[in-house]
């Protein structure tokens, strides 16, 4: 069977949330995985661009260009159609600058009053800027989640929108499905699941 082709993998996130469901979601590659919280020296990378591709791919390479190693980003956004798309590529500013989750939840549900319309997509655009000489710079992999938001919050638990996103074909919120059953999918695990037959050698 062919080598596989790195041995250590960077996880371009500060968010804990985000790295222990994309721990989860690699456990099984044959990689040593890291986060940002072993690099106290790592750059505050600014989410400038305007689609979450641009985004992780300004994290993945801000990160690959300071460590060395392959990286892995994810930005996600929330599209609801009855806010044409928004939050979209600003969710977690939605409520302001400080990336404010509560008060993002709080403003999505004043925003949708009212409204019958309440469907939305989970999406995730991975960024890998790859260090091996057999894998070039940068490729995307996107995952989507289909659902709705649901009119109050559903528990207190969760991080991000994850109280209030109800996946298709489901009656309970993100928040209160266990980590395999969200994983099995989500727009996170969708785009995992991508990026690992990227990465997997032919058997
Ligand atoms: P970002 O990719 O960190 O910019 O995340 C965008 C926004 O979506 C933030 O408010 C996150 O808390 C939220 N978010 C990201 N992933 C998820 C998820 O899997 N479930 C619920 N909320 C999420």
């Amino acid at each position: 069977m062919a080598e596989f082709p790195i041995k250590k993998l960077v996880l371009a996130t500060g968010n804990p949330f985000k790295a222990r469901e994309l721990r989860m979601l690699l456990h099984k590659l044959p990689v040593e995985i890291l986060d940002l919280s072993m690099f106290s020296e790592a750059p505050e990378v600014a989410e400038t661009g305007t689609t979450l591709a641009e985004n992780a791919r300004l994290k993945a390479q801000a990160i690959n260009d300071f460590c060395g190693l392959s990286t892995l980003a994810d930005d996600t956004g929330l599209f609801v159609e009855a806010l044409q798309g928004h939050p979209g590529v600003s969710s977690a500013r939605f409520a302001g600058p400080n990336r404010d989750d509560r008060a993002n939840r709080a403003k999505l549900l004043r925003a949708l009053n009212g409204q019958e319309q309440r469907a939305a997509n989970f999406v995730t655009v991975m960024a890998y800027a790859g260090s091996s000489g057999r894998l070039p710079h940068t490729h995307l992999f996107e995952g989507i989640c289909p659902g709705h938001i649901a009119v109050r919050e559903l528990t207190s638990g969760g991080f991000g929108y994850e109280s209030v996103f109800i996946p298709k074909g489901h009656s309970r919120c993100f928040a209160q499905l266990t980590p395999h059953e969200k994983n099995a999918i989500s727009h996170r695990g969708k785009a995992a699941h991508a990026f690992i037959r990227f990465l997997s050698p032919p058997a």
